[in-house]
């Protein structure tokens, strides 16, 4: 994987997510390359050959951050924080080191267990919070799907130390996938290392997408006989397989007392 440092540009930017101002993307691009990644529709460098840093990650935020008033800023909006080489450049390690400094905290979404390496950066950020998005519970479908992530288990268990480290937990379960993913299955293996789990079905905006072509190959070369039904759930919003999952899922809520943020 080519390094490169791309041109100036802000580290910090506006966040579009609820209960968040301000993002920051540690990298340009991401190495684990997600087939159905909705970012992939705007990529500006080819994924699978090189990753973007910025080029003083460190002074640029420094300066950005004191143009505003200290509060929680979210990490993995459109890469992964935690891309295979973060083990060496340590770029989003600096940007923790930053906040920390300047009386910010992070809010992180990743699929990498590197994000345990700081551990105690994130227990010295004010109520810093860690989000691990899985999507599949059978690593053969994983791998078919996004095959430059770790495995479901190894994930699981990153939350499940920093749990035990008393930070905040969330997980995804995103995307559903009609007929391939398992949903309740992965609540099982996510609800004792997570504060909160969201789950959210595979959105799809256009056909034409990037995103779609992949996923549509997939299907095509692992799932031809269900392929027909798939597409036809992905693209009717309310079709009766989201409701009767909408519904499975909410009376498990209920009969667990779980924690749960249905989006489907
Ligand atoms: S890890 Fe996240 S940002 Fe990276 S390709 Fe996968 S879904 Fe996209």
């Amino acid at each position: 994987m080519n390094i490169f440092t791309c041109s100036p540009r802000p580290v910090l930017e506006t966040c579009g997510l609820q209960n968040f101002n301000y993002q920051v993307d540690p990298y340009i691009g991401c190495a684990h390359y997600c087939r159905y990644c909705y970012a992939l529709n705007q990529a500006q460098t080819d994924w699978t050959a090189e990753i973007g840093i910025h080029r003083d990650i460190a002074g640029q935020l420094a300066g950005e951050l004191a143009q505003i008033s200290p509060q929680k800023i979210y990490l993995g909006y459109h890469t992964d924080p935690y891309q295979p080489c973060e083990a060496q450049s340590g770029q989003t390690r600096t940007v923790l080191k930053v906040c920390l400094a300047k009386g910010f905290s992070v809010s992180i979404l990743t699929k990498s267990a590197l994000v345990v390496r700081d551990l105690e950066l994130l227990r010295a950020l004010p109520d810093a919070a860690v989000s691990v998005s899985v999507a599949f519970n059978d690593n053969r479908i994983r791998r078919q799907f996004e095959a430059n992530t770790i495995d479901t288990e190894a994930r699981i268990d990153a939350l499940r130390r920093l749990k035990q480290a008393g930070i905040t937990t969330n997980a995804l379960i995103c995307p559903v996938i009609p007929h391939i993913s398992e949903v309740r299955p992965l609540i099982d293996m996510l609800a004792p290392h997570a504060d909160k789990i969201w789950i959210y079905r595979l959105s799809i905006q256009n056909q034409a997408d990037q995103n779609w072509l992949n996923v549509a190959r997939i299907l095509n070369t692992h799932f031809a006989d269900q392929q027909t039904a798939i597409e036809q759930i992905l693209f009717t919003t309310e079709h009766s397989y989201w409701r009767n999952l909408r519904q499975d899922l909410q009376q498990l809520q209920k009969d667990r007392q779980l924690n749960l943020d249905i989006h489907l």
